[in-house]
């Protein structure tokens, strides 16, 4: 017998929690009626509070939120602990849908994809093996093949779906490095490990997501291996300074096994020249990833296509669907050119996937991942573009582009304002500038521009107006616009604009006054 657990003639009886699931009549009615008050909810958090944030700070919520029970010993009715959730988290929530809510890559979902949320955590499929997943693992391995289609690769390719573009990254690297090893070193780096003295080096602009340092970290190479490649003026990687870059590397004796070329930089939209980097990866024989997470989403539009040539050449590509594809999180994908060199992965598990289901075809999508229970995200693009097409999709990306030429437009003919770099994608980056007209202030002391726009950053957010994302350029803090929400207009951002302006006026005579 089971210590601690005592013997008894009479079955287990069911605990009465049983109604908190799926799956009878009496169910269903719980399960709508839960669906039905988050829905209410949600419309009534929309309707009463205005903006995008509230600006309560972090302090409030820690304080506020210490009063809240997490586990009780006992539970409460279902419709009081969503009010709850509703009356402490969604009214402190970002809302996403606001057209003034510009900040990050963080976009509002379709209604489509959040119908196909529903279905997805319903039915819990879990993608780590086909018996969790039959359907699932199959339209999965559809969708990765038109993603692969639409990104110009060529039969063969694979992939799998990921959390996002982090997740792909490192994938693509993990890939790169254990091809290079095998194919330079005679290593299989699965078994053997790193080959000693190997000296890998992965190269990136300076504009590259910080992913690619970090996974050269989690892969055992180390941040140091990443030499990062200057930009040019659009910010994107200066291929004279790369080829020096490639010569030195080579003259130390040093391995480049990866180019990091990224189309859509998260700081700027800039798109690297990705033919021209395909090149210089075939006659180093070194493996070149494409961080598309942003700008992946041209590929659904004919008019945008063009800014990714080339990438059909990559070797993996990173695209999330949770940026401009408009999905809810996590939703992203790695695509792979040569689906065949998955083999460096290979792993068969007796209990979820053994060689004899490989050998008659069952799929096999937990050897592609990095992950094992994973969602059945790819539910979500799918539902998404089935509903509003490709030409749907394509008119929201095209919108948001289009905006941000419009909004540079308005920064370019603002004399208080400073446009720092032409908008590739949907991405719009600027600065306040101070002085004009006094000597106290210097337009260009470093020092008081970045102040004073970090400070507008940070009054526009405790006040809920505009939610601007803050970065800095050339060693200077800068505002941005990261433009998704195709309900977005112009005269929004007009709006935006000129509260930045008053702001700044504002904290440049208060800096003034101060001197
Ligand atoms: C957002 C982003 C990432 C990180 O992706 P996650 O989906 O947040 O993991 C990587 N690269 C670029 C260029 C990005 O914009």
């Amino acid at each position: 017998m089971t210590a601690g657990r005592s013997h008894s003639d009479v079955d287990p009886v069911p605990p009465a929690a049983t109604s908190a699931f799926l799956g009878d009549p009496d169910g269903h009615v719980s399960y709508e009626n839960a669906i039905e008050q988050a829905c209410d909810l949600l419309f009534e958090s929309f309707a009463t509070v205005e903006g995008p944030y509230a600006g309560t700070d972090h302090e409030t919520l820690r304080e506020r939120l210490s009063d809240l029970t997490v586990v009780p010993a006992d539970g409460d009715s279902l419709e009081s602990v969503l009010e709850t959730v509703a009356d402490e988290i969604l009214v402190d929530s970002v809302r996403v849908h606001d057209p003034d809510c510009v900040a990050h890559l963080h976009c509002p979902p379709t209604i489509p994809a959040l119908a196909a949320e529903l279905l997805l955590s319903a039915t819990n499929q879990s993608m780590d093996s086909f018996d969790q997943a039959p359907a699932a693992s199959v339209l999965e391995e559809r969708i990765v093949d038109a993603c692969c289609e639409l990104f110009g690769y060529p039969p063969g390719a694979d992939g799998v779906f990921t959390s996002g573009g982090t997740e792909s990254n490192h994938l693509g690297l993990l890939l790169a490095r254990d091809w290079y090893c095998e194919t330079r070193f005679d290593c299989e780096v699965q078994t053997a490990g790193l080959p000693s003295g190997a000296d890998l080096r992965l190269l990136c602009s300076e504009d590259a997501h910080f992913t690619a340092e970090q996974a050269a970290h989690h892969l055992g190479l180390g941040e140091d291996a990443v030499v990062t490649v200057a930009t040019d003026d659009d910010r994107r990687i200066d291929l004279d300074a790369l080829d020096d870059a490639l010569e030195r590397i080579a003259a130390d004796g040093h391995h480049p096994f990866a180019i990091v070329a990224t189309a859509g930089t998260t700081d700027f939209g800039s798109i690297d020249p990705l033919a021209p980097l395909a090149d210089r990866a075939s006659a180093y024989d070194c493996w070149l990833h494409v961080d598309a997470a942003y700008g992946g989403a041209c590929a659904i539009s004919d008019r945008l296509r063009p800014k990714l040539a080339g990438i059909d050449r990559a070797d993996s590509i990173a695209v999330d669907f949770h940026k401009l594809f408009y999905q809810p999180l996590g939703c992203g994908a790695f695509l792979l050119r040569d689906g065949d060199r998955y083999r460096l992965l290979e792993r068969n598990v007796a209990y979820l996937n053994p060689e004899r289901d490989d050998d008659v075809g069952v799929p096999n999508l937990v050897s592609k991942s990095l992950r094992t229970s994973r969602r059945f995200d790819a539910l979500k693009p799918y539902v998404t573009f089935n509903a509003l097409g490709r030409s749907g999709l394509a008119e929201c990306v095209e919108y948001v582009c289009d905006l941000a030429d419009a909004v540079a437009e308005e920064i370019r003919a603002a004399p208080a304002l400073e446009l720092c770099c032409e908008p590739e994608l949907s991405t719009v980056v600027f600065r306040y500038r101070p002085d004009r007209g006094t000597d106290s202030i210097d337009s260009n002391d470093h020092d008081d521009v970045g102040r004073i726009n970090r400070a507008i950053r940070d009054e526009l957010l405790t006040d809920g107006e505009v939610l601007l994302a803050r970065t800095d350029v050339d060693g200077v803090s800068a505002l941005k616009f990261t433009l998704l929400n195709p309900r977005t207009t112009v005269s929004h951002l007009r709006a935006a604009l000129e509260a930045v302006v008053d702001r700044g006026e504002t904290l440049e005579h208060e800096l003034i006054d101060s001197v």
